[in-house]
């Protein structure tokens, strides 16, 4: 959710930790703040309510010298988004500075004890409280920081990613993580810590992705030190990064999400490279093969996802109940968590988040484990929490995500599905050769597609005017195009924040259809499918209530251009694939109507891109 940085070594550590909240803007940023040692090893706090931007404006004229600092931007869990509120926290004696990722849910009970041995509190945050805690401990129980620290966390319960340093101690950071992701990068003479590898790569592709309970002493000229809540000392494993500088930049687009949009035909290529021969007709995907026996005898599937994985998650359900006669079930993560679910030993589960560290997802899996199932995950950020926790799995290789409305991400889970549908469905012989031949082939041609579709960017800009008056859409689709539907409707909602619902088309007159009238955008997917003939009759049904339709179809439509407002068409493809195409005008749609409307498209109001919280 937030962003942490920090920075220990040679250099000033300001310009350093501001680039890195940059560059981790789009995990939170409602405030920021900034925790500086100068030469006199005096601590120095600046915070600000808003962007990075604006703390870099505060920051003006004040002492921002020093070799060693943590900075943050803030996702509100708990206080207002404003200055008391915002990270570093200083403890009572203003000695120790600490940012936080998380919540830290037993933190009433921590602040009333704190409160009745004299502690007073500046801000409505839990954090506020852990570095209150540490400060007690230190203090009453005579250790120093790092065991302080260690105690400390040995008394919260909840999710935490944090960093610290102390005032008169200018060569140590003091971090911890438990569900919250956090990665030590270890440079010349330098330590770097982040969030997430972005504010790291540019000086060190060597890093450190720590583990839950575990605490690293980061000492200036000595080597790093892990040791665990339990006190066990651990190896530090060290793993070469891979990503370039160049992904982390918006090269040339207005927006990272237009960026994004358009990286979908190399993402999906990227996606598939070593994984399809089309020359020898092959799936290979090592996870599934190597764990051939375990989806060969799945009493079912289990797809657990939040938000845009969920739309995969569905199209997931749909693919695998038709490749592979396996029964499937797509939940809510976060509702699956806390409602008794039965969970079978031969279970497979599919987990699917794009940062790989979403909070619900996380404590999902674990549910699963524990039941004996088998898991699998579909995740893009390598080495996030998802793949170190799961049986086996599959990146989707798309590169860093930044745009907060996922996109790119979105295509490579569903194609990432399509491939594993296609893969468990062909050794269970549950797809005639033939069906899978055909499909094969096509999947080779939907980069090419997508590139036709991104070709009509001005034409969807165009048409995006038209609907900026609108407060509500309806997005329909039936089969296939239902998931894109939502999906549509979601990516619509995120950075427009027009309300819009997506349904499948025939629930329509079960309810929604009440809605209807003349200034109601509906937006149809009515490309080829086996339920074209039945998408007509619910466009019959909204145009004879005046609503205004915009359908995605088809070169060969002859039927809906004729009742549809306006059209966008695209390459027709197997029915199974068609969300890979279907969703791209959609995702173009959203962002021309939010740009029309002035949001801001990267970093719409209230949203983080990687949800740590539950
Ligand atoms: N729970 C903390 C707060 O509300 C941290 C939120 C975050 O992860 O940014 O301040």
């Amino acid at each position: 959710m937030c962003g942490i940085v920090g920075y220990i070594g040679k250099q000033e550590a300001y310009p350093i930790l501001v680039k890195g909240l940059h560059r981790l803007e789009y995990r939170g940023y409602d405030s920021s703040g900034i925790a500086l040692l100068n030469t006199a090893a005096d601590l120095n706090i600046y915070k600000s309510k808003g962007r990075v931007a604006d703390l870099e404006t505060y920051c003006q004229g004040k002492d921002i010298s020093g070799t060693i600092g943590i900075a943050h931007t803030r996702w509100a869990t708990h206080g207002e988004p404003n200055h008391a509120n915002a990270h570093p926290h200083y403890s009572q004696s203003e000695h120790i500075a600490l940012i936080h990722n998380g919540i830290i849910e037993n933190y009433v009970v921590l602040k009333e004890s704190l409160k009745q041995k004299g502690y007073t509190f500046q801000s409505d945050t839990d954090t506020e409280v852990l570095v209150q805690l540490i400060e007690y401990i230190k203090t009453s129980d005579n250790v120093d920081i790092s065991k302080a620290v260690q105690l400390a966390l040995k008394q919260v319960i909840g999710a935490y990613a944090i960093a610290l340093v102390e005032k008169g101690n200018p060569d140590l950071i003091i971090a911890a993580r438990k569900s919250s992701p956090l990665v030590v990068g270890i440079g010349e003479d330098a330590f770097f810590l982040a969030s997430d590898a972005s504010p790291i790569i540019e000086y060190t592709k060597k890093v450190i992705y720590l583990d839950d309970e575990e605490i690293a002493i980061i000492h200036r000229n000595e080597q790093l030190k892990i040791i665990s809540l339990g006190n066990i000392e651990k190896t530090p494993q060290i793993t070469q990064l891979e990503m370039s500088l160049g992904a982390l930049e918006k090269g040339g687009y207005a927006h990272f999400m237009l960026k994004e949009i358009f990286e979908q035909p190399r993402t999906l290529r990227d996606c598939m490279r070593g994984r399809i021969n089309i020359d020898n007709n092959h799936i290979v995907l090592s996870g599934i093969l190597d764990n051939k026996e375990k989806f060969l005898n799945a009493r079912r599937i289990l797809i657990l996802a939040c938000g845009t994985s969920w739309h995969a998650g569905l199209i997931g359900e749909y693919l695998f109940e038709e490749f592979c006669r396996i029964p499937v079930e797509v939940e809510y993560s976060s509702e699956f968590r806390y409602r008794h679910p039965v969970i079978y030993p031969d279970d497979v589960v599919i987990a699917i988040s794009q940062s790989g560290e979403t909070a619900d997802t996380l404590a999902a899996i674990e549910l699963a484990k524990k039941a004996g199932a088998f898991v699998y995950g579909i995740c893009n950020v390598v080495g996030s929490s998802i793949p170190r926790n799961t049986d086996s799995g599959s990146y989707t290789h798309v590169g860093p995500e930044i745009g907060v409305a996922s996109t790119k991400a979105f295509t490579a889970q569903v194609l990432v599905l399509i491939m594993m549908a296609l893969c468990i469905g062909r050794e269970k012989k549950t797809i005639p050769e033939k069906r899978f031949l055909q499909i094969l082939s096509e999947l080779d041609n939907i980069p090419n597609k997508i590139e036709t579709i991104l070709g009509l960017n001005d034409k969807i800009e165009d048409l995006s005017k038209i609907f900026t008056y609108a407060q509500n859409f309806i997005y329909l689709g039936r089969g296939y195009s239902y998931p894109v539907a939502i999906e549509g409707a979601l990516k619509l909602k995120e950075i427009s924040y027009i309300h819009a619902e997506g349904y499948p088309a025939a629930e329509m007159k079960h309810g929604p259809i009440a809605l209807i009238d003349n200034e109601m955008p509906v937006v149809v997917i009515a490309t080829n499918s086996t339920t074209y003939d039945k998408t007509i009759s619910n466009i019959q049904e909204i145009k004879a209530r005046k609503g205004r339709i915009l359908a995605i179809v088809n070169k060969s439509d002859t039927k809906v251009r004729q009742m549809a407002d306006y059209t966008i068409e695209i390459p027709e493809t197997e029915e199974c694939l068609d969300p890979l195409l279907s969703i791209i005008p959609l995702q173009l749609l959203s962002y021309h109507i939010a740009v029309k409307k002035g949001g801001d498209v990267d970093m719409p109001r209230n949203l983080a891109k990687s949800v740590t919280v539950e």
